[in-house]
């Protein structure tokens, strides 16, 4: 990657254009001639990050910071911060629609009815959507209030992705939850009465989870018929709690045991497989992440937020502050983007592989020049030393990883790092 600014508090890029002659002039810095050629720009999501919980769990890497006595977060502010930090970021995607929104955190649902119903208007008095527009919250049970759910799909959103992890409360102690078994089945029953499209989040290879309670997790959250599910594996992420002092986890023979068992339990059940951790019934895979691994672009406001935006010469990375009273600061000052930079000629294949190889039906050949604006050229000696491997297929109209190469993901997605 090519570090080429970092953004400061003076940067042009960052704080909101006075004008549209102004704005043009942001636009112009990013639409000069440069090393790509993209013929089309990608679809355009938008993500909006909320940074607070009611409680730090002990796996978390996110970025994520209690609220005050659980609950108290500077709501109003916030708020205020998000519409200045998507007006000044609208001369970098001057005249795109919005294909997906997705609201994430931290728990989102901790924002009042009144708070979320402010933020979608001002997103869609500030940018066009699609007519079909995802829109999804993450949502974690503790937070479930029957009325503030209905509101929520009032003002919009139309999908919802629930943060059940276990049912079994046992292990949801362990994991430092605030919910228990049944208020973890009383958020997906709220969920049921005002959404149909909604995601369970499951978790397994938990602290001295066994097979038959693994089983149990995936078969109740099926009973729910819920359209989309995600099933991670626990990990014990850096600078977290669990790495500190971790948790006596299943071994390797173990949790392999419990990822053949959810691959049976989910095909026996209709849901597709069609990325790591991601299964879906037809018609309901998840389009906002399914952008993010099509290498789409994606605009992220908010505390930490990331964002990858395409242009006809150029592919930009941004993060924002991470921490939210450093961000609203920014914000205020004009510039919350604390870093920037293009991607890399160089880079660009690992990075686009890093994201296309996560999906199990692969891609079409064609994906990688209107993404990247490079010919597949680039990657083809890593290409052809993936398949010799066997862990890579490959035709005309399609590459996608081998079912060794699925299970070798990490080693896959390396041997494009000299691309
Ligand atoms: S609720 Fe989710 S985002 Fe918040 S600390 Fe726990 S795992 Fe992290």
């Amino acid at each position: 990657m090519i570090p080429i600014k970092l953004v400061g508090a003076t940067s042009k890029a960052a704080r909101p254009a006075r004008d549209i002659s102004e704005a043009a002039g942001v636009a112009a810095k990013y639409l000069q001639a440069g090393a790509l050629n993209l013929q089309a720009l990608p679809p355009l999501s938008l993500y909006i990050h909320f940074p607070w919980c009611v409680k730090k769990c002990p796996y978390c890497d996110f970025n994520s910071h209690e609220a005050k006595d659980g609950q108290t977060f500077p709501e109003q502010e916030y708020l205020e911060a998000l519409r200045s930090d998507l007006e000044m970021a609208l001369p970098l995607i001057w005249g795109r629609k919005i294909y997906t929104i997705f609201i994430g955190g931290g728990t989102p649902s901790l924002m009042s009815a009144a708070g979320l119903d402010r933020l979608l208007s001002d997103v869609r008095t500030l940018l066009p959507l699609d007519s079909d527009c995802e829109i999804t919250m993450e949502a974690n049970p503790g937070t479930f209030e029957a009325e503030k759910f209905k509101s929520y799909r009032a003002s919009g959103i139309n999908r919802l992705s629930i943060g059940i992890q276990s049912f079994n409360s046992g292990h949801l102690k362990a994991l430092g939850r605030i919910h228990d078994g049944n208020e973890a089945k009383r958020a997906v029953e709220i969920a049921l009465a005002n959404f149909d499209n909604f995601n369970l989040d499951l978790m397994y290879a938990l602290p001295s989870q066994t097979l038959e309670e693994a089983r149990h997790d995936v078969e109740t959250a099926m009973a729910f018929k819920p359209p989309h599910l995600s099933l991670y594996h626990l990990t014990m992420e850096p600078n977290t709690l669990f790495a500190k002092y971790p948790p006596a986890l299943p071994d390797d023979d173990a949790s392999a045991d419990m990822q053949d068992l959810i691959a049976e339990l989910t095909a026996a059940n209709g849901y597709g497989q069609y990325e790591v951790s991601a299964y879906a019934k037809e018609g309901h895979r998840a389009r906002h992440n399914l952008n993010y691994w099509e290498f789409g672009d994606y605009l992220g406001i908010g505390a930490g937020a990331h964002s990858k935006l395409s242009f006809p010469h150029r592919i930009l990375r941004q993060a924002r502050y991470k921490q939210p009273k450093a961000y609203m600061e920014q914000v205020r000052l004009g510039a919350p983007v604390q870093e920037e930079y293009e991607i890399g000629r160089a880079d660009m294949g690992f990075e686009f592989m890093l994201n296309t190889l996560r999906l199990h039906g692969g891609f079409d050949p064609k994906l990688f020049g209107e993404r990247t604006g490079l010919s597949l050229n680039a990657i083809e000696k890593n290409l052809n030393a993936a398949e010799a491997k066997g862990l890579l297929y490959r035709d005309y109209k399609l590459i996608k990883p081998t079912a060794l190469g699925q299970r070798f993901l990490n080693d896959l997605q390396q041997m494009f790092l000299d691309g």
